[in-house]
């Protein structure tokens, strides 16, 4: 019989949601515990931080130090590292403030109880990242698939699709003909377009695609009547603004 996987679960900037939706659901945690024994979990068995990991399943984003240094010791004690959720792939709900406006980026600094960054950053800033799982919240059925793949030491591989394929897959009526803003062509799907089968817009909760033609989007929102605001706050919901100049370009 192959040594069960041994894993740690550990939170950064978040709500702690993604794993709550993976302990709370006892079929999803009896399945697991097939592969993996859970060594370091605060909402399982408490925290400890001596344990070497197989794997280290982070949730969150950064923004303050003390993430970025919790995570780099995380890292140099596992040998595979998974971002769990929008919050630790994308920067998620805490990474809602990058989009705001710089003088209320810098009150919002001033304010903060405890010092934070002037940005919340995605995971893979500052460390190597082997394994994404996006959502908000994530599916816990992904990372059964990526353990189980772990512990028979294959490498998981991860569909990258757009939620319009989904969609289409699924038959709904596209929601772009009643003149709703959908990020469905350049959001990554795999939540079987979850939103849009419920006649709610996709924004983009798994990420953007890298190569999504966002302008030709953007100009049909316009010509859609979606005014600019509105254009703004849905590219920016969950990820950094695609159409924000980064340093250097
Ligand atoms: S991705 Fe969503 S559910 Fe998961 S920790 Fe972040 S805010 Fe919470
Ligand atoms: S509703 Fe959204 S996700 Fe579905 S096909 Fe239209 S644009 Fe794509
Ligand atoms: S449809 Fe879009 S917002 Fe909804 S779950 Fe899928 S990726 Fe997230």
């Amino acid at each position: 019989m192959r040594k069960k996987l041994r894993v740690g679960f550990f939170s950064l900037s978040c709500c702690e949601g993604c794993s709550l939706v993976f302990f709370d659901l006892e079929e999803n945690m009896l399945k697991a515990l097939d592969f993996i024994e859970i060594v370091d979990a605060r909402l399982f068995d408490g925290n400890h931080p001596e344990e070497r990991l197989d794997l280290a399943i982070i949730e969150g984003g950064i923004q303050n130090e003390r993430d970025k240094d919790d995570l780099v010791a995380v890292r140099k004690r596992s040998d595979y590292l998974i971002g769990f959720g929008a919050c630790a792939t994308v920067a998620g709900v805490p990474g809602m403030r990058n989009a705001l406006p710089q003088q209320m980026q810098k009150s919002l600094q001033k304010k903060a109880i405890k010092p934070i960054k002037e940005k919340v950053y995605p995971i893979n800033a500052f460390v190597k990242v082997d394994y994404l799982l996006q959502g908000c919240p994530v599916f816990t059925h992904e990372l059964l698939d990526v353990l189980v793949k772990l512990y028979h030491g294959t490498k998981p591989k991860l569909e990258e699709v757009p939620v319009c394929k989904e969609c289409i897959e699924r038959e709904n009526p596209c929601l772009l003909f009643q003149r709703i803003p959908c990020l469905g062509p350049v959001s990554y799907g795999g939540c079987k377009a979850l939103c849009p089968t419920e006649r709610g817009q996709c924004i983009a909760c798994r990420g953007i695609t890298k190569d999504g033609n966002f302008e030709a989007l953007r100009e049909l929102f316009r010509k859609m009547g979606v005014s600019e605001q509105e254009i703004h706050n849905l590219f920016t919901y969950f990820t950094a603004n695609p159409f924000e100049k980064k340093e250097g370009e």
